[in-house]
């Protein structure tokens, strides 16, 4: 029986079909609330959203925070409800926002 199969494509670009593979998190400083921003990307845009999310942090004059990079499942979006649960996110990059 299959239920509720969903699926993703890399955020960076809308003409990326790639599968997610990795999740870039925003997370400053914005004064009185915290600012979170996020994306799934795949391994070849990895890069520049990390540096597009970094620059525009910078351009808010946002200097208290990270982006954190993690290893998610490619699977998971394309799972469905009766298959085994997917692998638990995995961090393997922090990096500050100057
Ligand atoms: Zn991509």
């Amino acid at each position: 029986m299959t239920t509720d199969v969903l699926y993703s494509h890399c955020q960076a670009d809308h003409r990326c079909n790639r599968t997610p593979c990795f999740e870039a998190q925003l997370v400053a400083d914005g004064g009185m609330l915290p600012i979170h921003r996020n994306a799934e990307l795949c391994a070849d845009h990895l890069g520049d959203m990390v540096q597009a999310l970094t620059a525009w942090a910078r351009s808010l004059g946002l200097t208290r925070g990270q982006v954190t990079v993690l290893a998610i499942d490619p699977t998971w979006h394309v799972r469905t409800a009766d298959q085994a649960r997917p692998c638990k996110p995995f961090q393997f990059a922090a990096i500050p926002l100057t």
